[in-house]
């Protein structure tokens, strides 16, 4: 492609940052972000309580994020952030420790055998489904693997593996057929909790891209990255340090595709571009308060993208953040597996303390309120459910400070998934002009997503 082709991106979160960033890494620098807020960061949103930085979005990565390191060497900063550690509690607020045997002495057979089967999952994802782990879902549902090798230098891989059609399947079933049932109890922590749906709906290539063996492992032995001023100051820094800065406040009305260019209506002028990757919402099944929209309400949208793209769903994920009475202050970050489970939506599932060495601080809480087969719990309803359950936890709220309902995790279910769904999709990259990229065509969290951009550039520019 020409180093001058007109590249518009939409969004200013990871993925529309870090597409800046390989495009330029490319060559191209004629390329112009979009944000629709008066910040960058997306779902990477971390605001100031007395001087302190807390998390509304994003908190954590692991060793394996290579794109966000990528980000990291571009801008001279690194993951300088407290240490994590947590404890579990049930739902009725008592500490637990439920891996460990000595505390557990009725359990011991059932963590036994739940030690034998993560070893065995190791083994199967190793063997049985080489190839699962790859950014995206190219070929997945056909049987074969197509990408960039998790490593650091992300090399390109190719394959055919027909068990990888087993991706397909809701993760609790993937599980079954593979006779590693007990290995959710360790999967759920990092994944339920952290607000991307329940097993019993979605599908194990969405848990396994994410949560791959190895990532696995650092969540449970808590080797994980945070930075100190917040996951947003990584895109707070690479917008800094790109040429072309995003445009913040932009409102975009109306994006059309004719005679090989598109033309972007924003805040009231029209801009002409050769291209356009989509980072925002592609589709948004419902209205939401907060004025997103999906692309194919403000694009001329053609009949496939239509099509394809309303096959797409989201979490409704809700995150509060309060201050506590001194003597109510959390010790630790707490997880409630007890209400991991879709018989206890809105419930409380982790509440998060993100600075150990001060009481004055904010405290963050984690509420999923909408299952695949039950209707979506109110937002006012979930909020006091979690209000009530910090009660009972012996941590009860003083006084919310912040709080917002994500559009969260966009994915497709199983039917559509083993349809071949992404691979229609990318086989549309292009098409229109547009290119399609962010959490959907990957996973809902920063490398996944930045990794995405990256392949994308490697593949079409
Ligand atoms: C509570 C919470 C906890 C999380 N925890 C983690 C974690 O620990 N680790 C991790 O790696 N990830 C985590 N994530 C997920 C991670 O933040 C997201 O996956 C990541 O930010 C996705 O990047 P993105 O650029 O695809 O989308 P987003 O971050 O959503 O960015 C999209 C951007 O597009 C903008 N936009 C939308 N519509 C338009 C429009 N019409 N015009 C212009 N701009 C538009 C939005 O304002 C936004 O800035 C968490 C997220 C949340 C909410």
């Amino acid at each position: 492609m020409d180093k001058n082709t007109r590249i518009c991106i939409i969004g200013g979160g990871p993925a529309g940052l870090s597409a800046g960033m390989y495009l330029e890494k490319k060559g191209y620098f004629n390329y112009t972000i979009l944000e629709r807020l008066d910040r960058v960061g997306g779902k990477c949103w971390s605001p100031t309580y007395k001087g302190r930085r807390y998390e509304m979005g994003a908190i954590m990565g692991v060793p394996s994020y290579y794109a966000v390191h990528d980000v990291e060497e571009f801008c001279g900063i690194t993951h300088d952030g407290p240490k994590l550690n947590r404890n579990y509690k049930n739902a009725k607020g008592d500490v637990i420790e439920p891996f460990e045997p000595k505390k557990n002495i009725l359990k011991i057979p059932r963590l036994l055998k739940m030690k034998r089967q993560i070893k065995k999952f190791g083994e199967l994802l190793e063997t049985k489904y080489q190839g699962y782990d790859l950014n995206g879902h190219r070929g997945v549902a056909e049987g074969r693997y197509d990408g960039y090798a998790v490593t650091p230098g992300r090399e390109r891989v190719q394959g055919i593996n027909p068990n990888l059609k087993d991706l397909a399947l809701p993760f609790k079933e993937f599980c079954a057929k593979n006779g590693v049932d007990l290995v959710q109890d360790v999967w759920i922590g990092p994944y339920t909790s952290f607000g991307y749906g329940y097993f019993d709906e979605i599908p194990a290539a969405y848990v396994l891209k994410y949560l791959d063996f190895q990532t696995t492992m650092n969540f449970v032995k808590v080797n994980l990255w945070t930075w100190k001023n917040g996951t947003q100051y990584i895109w707070e820094q690479l917008n800094d340090h790109l040429k072309n800065p995003a445009r913040l406040n932009s409102n975009i009305e109306k994006v059309e595709r004719k005679d090989g260019k598109v033309y972007v209506t924003v805040n009231g002028a029209v801009e002409e571009y050769d291209k356009i990757i989509v980072t925002a919402p592609l589709y948004i099944p419902n209205k939401r308060t907060d004025g997103q929209k999906g692309m194919v309400e403000y694009f001329d949208a053609r009949d496939d993208e239509k099509k394809l793209f309303s096959r797409i769903d989201y979490e409704r994920y809700d995150v509060q953040a309060f201050l506590t009475k001194p003597e109510n202050h959390p010790e630790i970050s707490y997880y409630v597996f007890d209400n991991m489970v879709p018989e206890k939506l809105g419930h409380l599932m982790v509440y998060y303390r993100r600075w150990r060495d001060e009481i004055d601080q904010v405290i963050t809480t984690y509420a999923l309120r909408k299952h695949r087969n039950s209707a979506e719990i109110p937002y006012e309803t979930c909020r006091q459910m979690v209000q009530d359950d910090l009660k009972t936890m012996h941590n009860p709220a003083e006084e919310v400070i912040n709080e917002w309902s994500v559009y969260y995790f966009p994915h497709v279910f199983s039917a559509d998934y083993a349809d071949g769904w992404y691979d229609k999709v990318e086989a549309m990259q292009g098409k229109y002009d547009t290119f399609y990229a962010g959490e959907v065509m990957s996973f809902g969290d920063m490398d996944e997503t930045a990794e995405y951009s990256r392949e994308l550039v490697e593949r079409f520019f």
